[in-house]
């Protein structure tokens, strides 16, 4: 008897996209690293905010963990819109557009955007940015940067306040995860 061959095409399923969409994301930061001392692996923190987004949701939104898992490919890895598109369809290649940086601009400027975009956010962007601000948070608690002094953290946790204080109203348990590390402060 043969092995049973799988017809990928037939069970496009969303257990199948979202294994797919780890693993384009694996394949795609694979020389990216974590700003932090420890330098794990980029990966790691897709894999965290993707997590919380899964949980928060009670795995009732894989485009949305999807979403998390691919959150950095196009700001990161210059990965294109129709890329994402045509791999994991439309409503997964916007969300992770609603919350990519405009690279062409200056730094502080991209951070002053996020600031004033994110109450005009749709709720599930505003979910991502959320989980992926507490996963900032959380690794420069565990692993800052090493070139960074307490000041600096301190501003990044203000920032990041700021950002999560126009997307409150979209989801109670990722606010409470942020909340919890906001409150702990950057250590
Ligand atoms: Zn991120």
């Amino acid at each position: 008897m043969p092995v049973a061959v799988v017809n990928v095409g037939a069970i496009m399923n969303d257990l199948v996209k979202i294994v797919r969409a780890l693993d384009f994301a694996a394949r795609k930061h694979v020389g990216q690293k974590r700003k932090g001392e420890a330098g794990e692996p980029y990966v790691n923190h897709l894999a965290e905010v993707a997590l919380m987004l899964a949980e928060a949701t009670g795995g009732r939104d894989p485009d949305l963990v999807i979403a998390g898992l691919l959150h950095d490919t196009i700001e990161d890895q210059d990965v294109k819109y129709e890329e994402l598109a045509a791999e994991f369809g439309k409503d997964v290649a916007d969300l992770v557009v609603e919350v990519t940086d405009d690279k062409r601009l200056p730094k502080e400027e991209r951070k002053r955007l996020q600031v004033e975009t994110a109450p005009g956010k749709s709720q599930r962007a505003k979910m991502l940015k959320i989980a992926d601000k507490t996963a900032n948070l959380r690794s420069i608690r565990s692993s800052p940067p090493s070139h960074w002094n307490s000041e600096r953290k301190r501003q990044y946790f203000d920032w990041a306040a700021n950002v999560v204080a126009g997307c409150r109203g979209a989801s109670k348990p990722l606010e409470a995860l942020f909340d919890e590390v906001h409150r702990r402060g950057p250590g």
